[in-house]
């Protein structure tokens, strides 16, 4: 019998090491999360993202003819999912926006309403990200609005960036709803070698701050955005750098504020 319990001390404390450096590991791992935008809308790169093996973010589109199916699809294929909550801007044509869009000239309960709607015609979605709104996003009471439903359903925020004068990150920390910013748009410029500088900067922000988002589309550049984006994997392999879903870059946020996902 002490034998027994001599043979068995080096395998415990191997297995006491082993696990230790396993969380060692986990805690070092650099994390960056890809978010492709304008799912449910265009159909430029849709198949090469969801039929590919990068595990991006798919934000759909809510109310369009699509949203339902592409939603759909990356689900069943393993992606997650977010809402693209079309919102103002300062500048551009109202058609970019598509139907349903969060106007200013909204009331708060209009916005509600609007987004509890949109989250219905998005299944599977977990985060919400807005699709551009330069001029809404600065508005408290209707970002505000927002949050709300967003604490409601249970879903983490992505600034997508488009105003530095953003209300999100100050409404979601009043609410405790969790949230984090966009790094690096990645197809500015409508070319894959700018899609694989981008991505480069993506793993520089990365490296640097232990965790990176970035934000592509698919549609009119969804082509070259996947294009840059797989040929950027071999570098974030060399550099380390794994891709993961957004949730994953929010996972201790998520568990401290009762956010995991159904
Ligand atoms: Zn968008």
């Amino acid at each position: 019998m002490k034998k027994f319990i001599f043979m068995l001390i080096p395998f415990l404390l191997f297995s006491f090491n082993q696990k230790v450096s396993a969380q060692n590991t986990d805690s070092k791992q650099l994390k960056a999360a890809v978010i492709i935008d304008d799912f449910g809308g265009g159909t430029g790169g849709v198949r090469d993202f969801l039929e590919g093996d990068i595990p991006i973010t798919a934000a759909v589109m809510p109310f369009t003819e699509n949203s339902k199916a592409h939603a759909e699809w990356a689900h069943k294929n393993g992606f997650e999912v977010m809402v693209h909550l079309p919102m103002e801007p300062k500048r551009g044509k109202r058609s970019w926006l598509g139907p349903k869009p969060i106007t200013v000239d909204l009331t708060p309960k209009q916005v509600r309403q609007r987004v509890k709607e949109a989250i219905k015609t998005v299944p599977y979605a977990v985060g919400l990200n807005n699709h551009m709104g330069s001029l809404a996003v600065e508005n408290e009471r209707i970002v505000r609005a927002i949050v709300e439903v967003a604490k409601e359903n249970k879903l983490y925020i992505i600034d997508s960036g488009t105003s530095p004068e953003s209300k999100f990150p100050e409404i979601a920390n009043e609410l405790g709803v969790p949230l984090l910013k966009r790094d690096v748009f990645l197809d500015d410029i409508s070319s894959s070698s700018h899609v694989y500088k981008q991505m480069i900067r993506l793993a520089k922000v990365t490296e640097i701050k232990g965790k990176g988002i970035a934000i592509g589309h698919v549609g009119v550049t969804g082509k070259v955005c996947s294009v840059g984006v797989f040929q950027s994997m071999a570098e974030f392999k060399k550099r380390h750098i794994k891709i993961v879903p957004v949730s994953e870059l929010l996972s201790e946020q998520l568990i401290e504020k009762n956010f995991v996902p159904k």
